[in-house]
């Protein structure tokens, strides 16, 4: 796949699935966190598991699926803390760093946008090392939308903004990338597999990247000849 990097400035950038593999994400919500829930409330692993599969499900896609104070309520359990005892776990994909820094070199605007919470953006920022390479971070309960929100983007553009036209938003959430192309966001680019550890994804009418080496910006030589 190829992107016309001539026409882009902005480059919005998803954090879990995206720029760090949702295994993490996945084995912390589906094991992790059952299993740690069943210890402190003496019940069965299986009975927990069918317990926070059923409250998780009942919110995908909301601010509060997203919210580790809500978890951390709902639960009766320091969600934060539990995330820390396995931060180890946090890896970027591959080529992620190389991508983040071709993006610099070639003078791009840099933003994360993500679902994720304070709390989660600053625990796999501390472990990657890569807020720096950001022009801004946004994490979306700074205003309290979504991204799955058409609304979320012109929250975005007032904390950080951007031409539409010449943006380039990369998520793996196709819900997200439909609510920015209807925003009017021109460049898209979904993940085909954001956990490494499960099947490739469909990704409907998106164009998709395996790995960030397929979209590595060209940069323009300011040597003569
Ligand atoms: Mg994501």
């Amino acid at each position: 796949m190829m992107l016309d990097w001539t026409r882009i400035d902005t480059v919005l950038l998803d954090m879990d699935g995206t720029l760090l593999d949702l295994n993490f994400d996945n084995y912390f919500w589906l094991e992790y966190l059952p299993l740690r829930y069943a210890q402190e409330n003496r019940m069965a692993l299986e009975q927990a598991k069918k317990l926070i599969q059923q409250k998780t499900f009942a919110l995908e896609g909301t601010l509060e699926w997203y919210s580790t104070t809500y978890w951390t309520q709902a639960l009766g359990i320091d969600v934060v803390a539990l995330k820390h005892e396995v931060r180890h776990r946090v890896t970027e994909m591959p080529y992620c760093h190389d991508f983040l820094d071709g993006l610099k070199a070639a003078q791009k605007n840099i933003v994360m946008v993500t679902n994720a919470h304070h709390d989660s953006l600053n625990l796999k920022m501390d472990k990657t090392g890569m807020a720096h390479k950001f022009d801004r971070l946004i994490t979306v309960h700074e205003f309290a939308l979504p991204k799955e929100n058409i609304l979320c983007w012109s929250e975005v553009q007032k904390i950080h903004p951007f031409n539409p036209a010449r943006t380039l938003l990369i998520d793996d959430n196709l819900n997200v990338l439909k609510s920015a192309e209807k925003y009017g966001i021109a460049h898209l680019v979904a993940i085909y597999q954001p956990d490494s550890q499960a099947p490739k994804k469909d990704v409907e009418h998106f164009q998709a990247i395996h790995t960030f080496d397929e979209i590595l910006p060209v940069i323009k030589s300011d040597r003569p000849g």
